[in-house]
């Protein structure tokens, strides 16, 4: 499915695929790539061209955000500078491409980002926020003027993005949430599921008070949760 918030489109391709945001002639994430031909096809709607694109800006190195990415053959990859490593080895462990059953080839990253990085999209200049918790370097994206976050799988509108997998770290993300709760945000626009489109500084602060907990390998609440 396909749908417009303002200049923000969302691209959502399947129950496993990241969701793909398109502002302007910038892509964040991009899916896992199985879902090719549907991209092109909602992209035909926005007539819109896979080499239309100059920069992919990746929120995190899981395969369900990247395995798309070389679709965008135009496009620069950007990605944080400590999640950088996992594409330019192509690590399908790390990423966690064996467990999509998908293959990741090893990459070229164009920008390392850091925090404090300003990344243009469209209309908006987008501040870097390095978040580790999901993975070491995972990152949101912040646009003050229009208090919107770009949340990859740090924060999503009913919970927070699992700390079990390799290179998550709990208390690591309680440290993430604890500073986003600090911004002043309406909508938040994460990595899976619904947008959030007003007082998401709410959202944050009640996400940040219930804080992410040490899971166990077996936990079952997991089971069917997006990585
Ligand atoms: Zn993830
Ligand atoms: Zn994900």
């Amino acid at each position: 499915m396909i749908k417009k918030f303002g200049d923000v489109v969302m691209i959502q391709l399947s129950d496993i695929d990241s969701n793909i945001y398109v502002i302007g002639d910038t892509v964040i994430d991009a899916g896992t790539g199985f879902n090719f031909t549907r991209l092109k096809d909602f992209l035909k709607t926005m007539k819109k061209k896979l080499e239309d694109f100059n920069e992919v800006i990746n929120t995190h190195a899981h395969f369900d955000h990247v395995g798309g990415n070389g679709f965008f053959f135009d496009a620069k990859i950007s990605i944080h500078e400590d999640d950088s490593g996992v594409l330019e080895s192509g690590d399908e462990e790390i990423s966690l491409a064996a467990f999509f059953d998908g293959k990741l080839k090893p990459r070229q990253v164009n920008r390392k980002l850091r925090d404090g990085d300003k990344v243009k999209a469209g209309s908006m200049e987008l501040e870097v926020l390095h978040c580790p918790g999901h993975t070491p370097g995972s990152i949101c994206l912040y646009d003050k003027k229009s208090k919107t976050l770009f949340s990859g799988d740090t924060v999503f509108s009913d919970g927070i993005g699992r700390t079990d997998t390799p290179g998550g770290d709990h208390a690591a993300m309680n440290e993430t949430l604890s500073k986003l709760a600090g911004l002043d945000v309406d909508r938040i626009f994460p990595g899976h599921g619904s947008p959030v489109l007003t007082n998401g500084k709410k959202v944050i602060a009640d996400l940040a008070k219930m804080g992410a907990q040490p899971t166990d390998d077996d936990d079952e609440s997991l089971i069917g949760r997006p990585v």
